[in-house]
Parts: C-alpha cells; sequence; structure tokens
C-alpha cells in the first residue's frame, strides 16, 4: 500500500471520529441531561389543580416565599413554561410563587445517601459538560456557582419587569411595594448549596457577596473546609474557617443556612450567630425521623434566633409525598415555637419527587385552611416570615 493511500484512510477516518463527537457533544449529550432533568425533577400531581375558590382568593392575595430550588443546575429557559421539571418563570405566576431562593448546586457525589458521603467523585461534572457550560466551569466549583449567578442575571434582563433579583433591603422593599399596589412582579435571590465553592479562601466570600449571592449553607452532603455535613464522615462542628466565613456574611448580610449542616455544626452556629439562622429546606423529625431532618432542640435555636425553617415537599423531608405532609410538618413547627419561624422550603428542581410542580402552591394555602390556621397565620407561614429575616439580614 502506498504512503498516499495511508493518508487518505487516516484522513476518512479522523473525519468521521470528528462528525462523530460533535453529534455526540452538540445532540447527544443535552438530550441526555433533560432526560435526567425530567427523570429526577417530577411531580406526583399535575395540572390543573383542584383547588376552592376560597383557598384560591386568598392564596391570589398572598406574597408566596420559597427558600429552595436548585433550578439552575439544569439547562432550562427560566422564562419558558416546561412540562417537565419543577419551577420556571410561568408557573411561578400561575402558583403565585412570588420570591424564590435559587440556590445553587456544584458538587454531588455519587450513590449519594443521608449517611456517609465523601468528597472523592462528582456527579455535577458530566452534567457540566453533557449541558456545555464553559470549560472553566468543568474544573472549579468556584465558578460553577458564578455561572449559575449569570444564568439568573441574564433571565431576569430577558424578563423586563416581570422579575427582579433582590440583592439589598431597599430591593426587598420595592418588590414588597409592588406587590401591594397589586404588580404581579416576581422575585428570586441567591444562594448556595455547600461552600465548597469557596475553595478554601476567604476572599471568595466577597466574590460570591458580588456575584449576587445573599445566602450560604456551609456544607452539601459532604464535609466542607467549614466543618461536617449531616451526610459526611466526620459529623464535625464549625471550624476556625467557618467561623471567619460566617462572621464576613454576617458583616455583608448574607443569611447563614444551616440545611445538610451536621447536629454539631448546627449547635455551633447556632451558639455563634448573632443573626437571624434558616434551614433553607428541611423536614423536622417529629413528623419524619431520619437524620436530613431537624430536632426540637435545633427547631428551637433556630426560633431563637430570629429565623425560620423552610419545610422540603419531598419524602425524605415530610415522610410522604403530599400537601397534608407538608402541612403536618408546619403545624409541628407552629406547635413548638409558634407561628413566626416557619416557612416553605420546597427544594424544586432538586432532583426530587413533589406532589405538585410550582403552579400548584395554592394547594399548601387549602391545606393550611383546612387545617385551621387563621388568615394573618397563613400570610406569616407563605411568605412574611422569609420576608421578615431577609429584610433583617440583607444590606442596604
Ligand atoms: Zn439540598
Amino acid at each position: 500500500m502506498t504512503k498516499n493511500l495511508w493518508t487518505k484512510k487516516y484522513r476518512l477516518f479522523f473525519s468521521i471520529l470528528i462528525v462523530l463527537l460533535l453529534v455526540v457533544y452538540y445532540l447527544i449529550l443535552p438530550k441526555y441531561a433533560a432526560n435526567i432533568d425530567a427523570k429526577m425533577n417530577d411531580a406526583t400531581g399535575q395540572p390543573p389543580y383542584k383547588v376552592t375558590e376560597a383557598a384560591q382568593n386568598l392564596h391570589d392575595s398572598l406574597i408566596v416565599a420559597d427558600l429552595h430550588a436548585d433550578f439552575l443546575l439544569w439547562n432550562r429557559d427560566f422564562l419558558k413554561e416546561y412540562d417537565y421539571g419543577l419551577v420556571d418563570l410561568p408557573r411561578m405566576q400561575k402558583g403565585n410563587l412570588s420570591l424564590q431562593a435559587f440556590t445553587i448546586v456544584s458538587k454531588v457525589p455519587k450513590g449519594l445517601n443521608i449517611h456517609k458521603n465523601t468528597a472523592d467523585t462528582d456527579q455535577i461534572t458530566l452534567l457540566a459538560f453533557a449541558q456545555h457550560w464553559p470549560f472553566k466551569s468543568l474544573f472549579s466549583l468556584k465558578e460553577r456557582a458564578l455561572f449559575q449567578a449569570e444564568k439568573l442575571h441574564d433571565f431576569a434582563g430577558k424578563a423586563g419587569d416581570q422579575f427582579v433579583i433582590i440583592k439589598s433591603k431597599g430591593d426587598l422593599a420595592d418588590f414588597v411595594n409592588l406587590r401591594n399596589a397589586g404588580k404581579k412582579v416576581s422575585a428570586g435571590f441567591l444562594g448556595i448549596e455547600g461552600a465548597q465553592i469557596l475553595e478554601g479562601d476567604i476572599a471568595n466570600v466577597k466574590v460570591m457577596y458580588d456575584a449576587g449571592f445573599r445566602m450560604m449553607a456551609a456544607t452539601h452532603f459532604f464535609d466542607t473546609e467549614l466543618g461536617g455535613s449531616a451526610h459526611g464522615v466526620s459529623l464535625g462542628g464549625l471550624t476556625d474557617f467557618g467561623r471567619e466565613v460566617f462572621k464576613e456574611m454576617q458583616e455583608r448580610g448574607m443569611l447563614i443556612d444551616i440545611a445538610h449542616a451536621s447536629p454539631a455544626m448546627i449547635d455551633d452556629i447556632l451558639g455563634f450567630a448573632s443573626t437571624p439562622i434558616v434551614s433553607s429546606h428541611t423536614g423536622v423529625r417529629g413528623t419524619c425521623d431520619n437524620q436530613r431532618n431537624l430536632s426540637d432542640d435545633h427547631i428551637k435555636g433556630i426560633a431563637k434566633s430570629g429565623g425560620v425553617v423552610g419545610i422540603g415537599f419531598w419524602e425524605t423531608a415530610v415522610c410522604e409525598t403530599s400537601a397534608a405532609a407538608i402541612v403536618r410538618a408546619i403545624k409541628y413547627v407552629t406547635g413548638l415555637v409558634g407561628v413566626d419561624h416557619v416557612a416553605l422550603g420546597s427544594d424544586f428542581d432538586g432532583a426530587i419527587q413533589t406532589p405538585f410542580d410550582s403552579g400548584g402552591m395554592a394547594l399548601i394555602t387549602q391545606e393550611l385552611l383546612k387545617e385551621g390556621f387563621s388568615e394573618s397565620d397563613i400570610r406569616k407561614i407563605m411568605g412574611e416570615n422569609t420576608i421578615r429575616v431577609l429584610a433583617q439580614v440583607l444590606p442596604d
């Protein structure tokens, strides 16, 4: 065989290979990611949701706030309504979900469980690659956070006056005034699920603040430089670095979130903090006893700090997939510490199954009415408590 023929064969081989790789990258991987999204973020109930007229009327008059959703992890257009996933702007508007925390996920170990995980593996790298995230975000958790913050800002730009990002007391007051004037504007604020995105560098607290983040949890599923996860290995308390981070967050006006923290870490944070503490998405052991959920003592500690417990909508949080189970947990918290310290923390789009998507929030209002909560209590639980805490913590 001549040299020329070999060269031709190689050329053909590499051309086919490149075409195949392009097909995989541009056609197959995004589909694969969308399939995972649809499979993992699922509601058991679908619209139209059955709500009584009285419940719907009350619900439509509320400002509804939710402390946790991982929407930014997925490649969906916020302005478009999807028939999969759990939250987007059209469904927020339908469900009168007025204020949503957009929490970013940066690293999730393989074989995820609520008992014991290490940081040795990660499922987000492949997902990020499949969704065409910027190259630098494949190798840096900090860049993953910054990219997701940028996504929300891009969406807000496109949404015009339908959606605002809240970063200060002034932004919050403007939003509440618009809502009270009958304008159906929606709002969001940025949070972080696991301080591994700081990459161990205190200077990154300011980087995250400047990127718009106003809430952060010390840990997600594994231990970080700040201390132990409830699902990690050490189950340790707050480290000196963690103290330094939280001190700076308090000074800047960022909410400290204890979701996913180990019990020792929660004790340390509650002992240390001088601003209201939140658990952005959780259940309570009083109605659903497992390692993911809060003990009575920790609920009391959060209440004492002036903060709120955001009740999750999925099975590990409330031991059932139903509005009734969510309200059971809410009622347990109000029974323990009063009506001012409980809020919503759906975990929409957090790879969980919920009883309804963000268009079905009125089902909770209906269930609260059924359980005998007064109108003013319902206003607090559905949103005012979260707004009170934000108004207290956010910077001027
Ligand atoms: Zn979570």
